[in-house]
């Protein structure tokens, strides 16, 4: 695939603190776009980043058809960008396309295309500790109509953003019994932009509460745990390890998968199956609950100090969790190449791969 790149002019590489980096606000020198005109991807290009121009009447704004991956790099000594289990999100987003009724987006354009703009953004690429280059490829509607069907017409983006620590301190849970986030049959496995805006009221509640996130449970019963904001869920019990099983209402998490490999080869105790909050209360009662915590791309492992449930309180003791280090110190390296990648889930891009030499 032949992708033009239009290099920036004035980089604002130079305006970035490395050693105090905000989440989500500081996006780097270029963007890759996309269209999906007259069934095909068309215009594809690395360009300085810039604002795009709607129509009022853009479809993604009235009805919802937006999807999005999340996913990170991190460099080499020698400041090649390193990709975690980038064919995994690309098989997700697909995934999400086509419930959402939306074209999927081809492995050449994937690859290539983020390949591409990771090197030629490279110098981006935090290295501090905690620290690395979030990615986040993104498609949307943009029909110019307004009327309830599938739109005709799409954007591919990929924007990148330095980060730094997505949670800094362990996290207090709030078992949301009022709220649902997704039902069987409903979005809830797909990566689309409304689980998140139906996420948002539940989370203020429970931040006003005093809380950080929301654990779901399921749309029915109010019974199995589903997963917390942005991540899967793990719980520690006695020398067991449990997953809920994701059911078609919670999204698969790449690095669930990531520690569910890592958990298997390690030859720990694990148990995928689905899981009831009485179950994790009554644990956390007899003190056999030994640690709990959250796994996603932005957070990795995340501790979990606290879960609330109705009038219940669970405190766990976060300086015990010797399974969570364990596996944020295995998936941090294996990111980083400190740790041998065994699974065969990174690749780092090179000059020579891209054919960049010659531009
Ligand atoms: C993205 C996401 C996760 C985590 O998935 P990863 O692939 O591990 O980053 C978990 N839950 C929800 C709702 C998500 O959107």
């Amino acid at each position: 695939m032949d992708i033009k790149v239009i290099q920036t002019q004035n980089s604002k590489i130079d305006q970035l603190d490395f050693n105090n980096i905000p989440f989500g606000k500081v996006f780097t020198d270029h963007m890759l776009v996309a269209d999906y005109i007259n069934g095909e991807w068309t215009n594809v290009v690395i360009k300085p980043f810039e604002n795009v121009s709607l129509h009022p009447g853009n479809a993604a704004l009235h009805y919802g058809q937006s999807i999005f991956e999340g996913m990170k790099a991190n460099r080499t000594p020698d400041g090649n960008p390193i990709l975690f289990r980038a064919d995994k999100h690309l098989e997700r987003i697909n995934a999400s396309a086509r419930r959402m009724c939306m074209p999927e987006v081809p492995e050449e354009l994937f690859m290539e295309g983020l390949k591409k703009l990771v090197y030629v953004d490279r110098e981006w690429i935090p290295s501090l500790e905690g620290c690395s280059l979030y990615i986040r490829p993104f498609m949307f509607a943009t029909d110019e109509f307004l009327g309830v069907k599938a739109s005709d017409t799409y954007k591919f983006m990929i924007l990148l953003l330095p980060v730094g620590r997505y949670y800094t301190a362990p996290v207090k849970l709030k078992a949301e019994d009022k709220y649902v986030r997704a039902v069987q049959g409903g979005v809830g496995e797909a990566k689309t932009s409304g689980n998140y805006a139906a996420s948002l009221k539940p989370a203020l509640d429970a931040k006003k509460q005093g809380y950080d996130q929301v654990m779901w449970l399921d749309g029915k019963e109010f019974k199995y745990i589903q997963e917390v904001g942005t991540m899967n869920i793990f719980f520690v019990i006695g020398d067991k390890i449990i997953t809920p099983e994701t059911d078609g209402a919670i999204l698969k998490g790449i690095t669930r998968d990531s520690i569910i490999t890592i958990l298997k080869d390690k030859g720990y105790n694990l148990e995928i199956r689905p899981v009831t909050i009485q179950e994790i209360v009554a644990a956390g009662e007899s003190g056999e609950l030994k640690e709990v915590f959250g796994t996603g791309t932005a957070a990795v492992v995340s501790n979990v100090c606290e879960i609330s449930y109705m009038d219940k309180t669970i405190k766990l003791d976060t300086s015990k969790s010797g399974i969570s280090e364990m596996l944020y110190d295995t998936i941090d390296g294996i990111k980083k190449l400190t740790i041998e990648d065994k699974y065969g889930w990174v690749e780092v891009v090179t000059a020579e791969e891209l054919d960049l030499v010659a531009q």
